[in-house]
């Protein structure tokens, strides 16, 4: 992609009505623009990273066993009253229509699932079960300022086992903890799970919290990793030796990623879900659920692996692999730079060149660090033929390197 062409540019301009980095740098590199509080637009550069993320979420979840739907985000406010939710429900979003109906914004989506695995689930053949989306969310949050970690709109990914009994529960509950470990780290973060409280019908669930000073929560772990709680529910406090002899337990700020859930029967009681066991009796289907916040993860992503210059984007997220820019209006350099974009495109690599004539180098500079990708690459007059400027966006250390050696390194990584 040549950036003289990209919709939606960077800007030097702080955005005054935003107080979190994520937001900060996101608006500034040309990612993302506030609807209004809590709601952002993603543009192209922004929709290529949280595609990236929406996608191995998918994939983790494909391997799983999960089959994808898409669910509606108008719901009935029947089913969200069989639950009780309808009053309940702290921060759901209530929609008027001029046909004197009223629909839920879906915040969640257990009352509109539930009543479609009804219909279709009657014998413990049909079961287990894994269904999942990626889809908005909407959520009438308090307080919208944390950019994309608190969103009033927010893309999740929610999944929804169904089981015949506990244990089946209890051994899909072990998967999905596997799933989520893999998808954290393939997003470049580092995140630690976490006991919590399991509400009205659970004695626990679990959180994948990111340590973070830009987090609404807090957590009570032990940095040798046997143990992490919320620090809501915590009974230990800080200080406090580890039993293995990892020394103290610290407590630091956190933003919870995701979260998996047992629900039990809870939602198989409300909407009569039930199947047939194998003596031929009706027993209550239960049920698992396991979300992750893909905006969200964006949004941490921004407040942990960024510096004073801008956002340093792990390879598998970037929106592009690097970016190549071009520091002369002489034309012999230009189509160099042409050249190695041409050939590196060729090889499958994404790239993203800075083909702007009437921007200085410093201003380009300035640009590639703001947006963030892992790899820059300068072509001037000083690097010569087929030869090319290397740097990684995390390291200081610059060299120059033939353009073979480039989509090899590119390739290989
Ligand atoms: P929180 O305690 O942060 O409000 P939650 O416990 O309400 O989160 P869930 O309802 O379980 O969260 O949602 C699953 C995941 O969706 C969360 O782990 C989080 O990553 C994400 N999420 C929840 N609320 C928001 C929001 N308002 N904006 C962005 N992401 C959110
Ligand atoms: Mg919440």
């Amino acid at each position: 992609m040549r950036y003289s062409e990209l919709f939606g540019k960077t800007s030097k301009q702080i955005p005054k009505d935003e107080t979190a980095t994520n937001a900060k740098l996101l608006t500034r590199g040309g990612f993302v623009r506030k609807e209004v509080a809590g709601v952002y637009n993603y543009l192209p550069l922004g929709l290529l990273v949280l595609d990236k993320i929406a996608n191995i979420v998918r994939e983790e979840m494909n391997v799983a066993g999960g089959q994808e739907v898409l669910l509606s985000a108008l719901q009935s406010r029947s089913n969200w009253e069989k639950t009780g939710r309808w009053k309940s429900f702290d921060v759901l979003f209530k929609v008027k229509s001029q046909f004197k109906a009223e629909y839920a914004l879906g915040p969640t989506h257990e009352e509109v699932l539930v009543p479609i695995v009804r219909d279709r689930v009657s014998s413990y053949r049909d079961l287990p079960l894994y269904l999942f989306q990626i889809q908005n969310k909407f959520r009438d949050e308090p307080r919208a300022k944390a950019g994309l970690l608190r969103g009033r709109e927010f893309l999740m990914k929610d999944l929804y086992s169904f089981h015949t009994d506990e244990s089946d529960m209890m051994r899909y509950y072990d998967v999905m903890r596997a799933s989520y470990k893999k998808v954290f780290a393939r997003c470049g973060l580092s995140a630690i799970e976490t006991k919590a409280g399991g509400g009205t019908f659970s004695e626990f669930s679990h959180e994948y919290q990111v340590i973070c000073e830009a987090g609404e929560d807090e957590i009570i772990y032990c940095p040798g990793g046997d143990f992490a709680e919320n620090a809501e529910i915590a009974k230990v406090k800080e200080g406090k030796q580890c039993d293995l002899g990892h020394g103290p337990l610290k407590k630091v700020k956190t933003i919870e990623v995701g979260n998996i859930f047992p629900l039990k029967d809870k939602f198989s009681k409300a909407f009569g879900l039930t199947y047939k066991n194998k003596e031929g009796r009706d027993e209550f289907v239960i049920m698992g659920c396991y979300g992750i916040g893909i905006s969200r993860l964006m949004g941490a992503i921004v407040e942990v692996l960024h510096d004073e210059r801008g956002i340093i984007w792990p390879e598998q997220v970037a929106p592009f692999r690097v970016h190549l820019l071009v520091i002369s209006d002489e034309g012999l350099v230009i189509s160099q730079a042409e050249d190695i974009y041409n050939k590196l495109t060729r090889a499958g690599v994404e790239v993203l060149w800075d083909d702007r004539e009437d921007t200085s180098a410093g201003e380009k500079f300035a640009d590639a660090d703001l947006i963030g990708i892992p790899a820059r690459l300068v072509v001037s007059r000083k690097t010569g033929k087929d030869k090319v400027e290397w740097k990684e966006r995390d390291k200081k250390e610059t060299g120059v390197i033939s353009y073979k050696e480039v989509i090899e390194r590119l390739k290989g990584g």
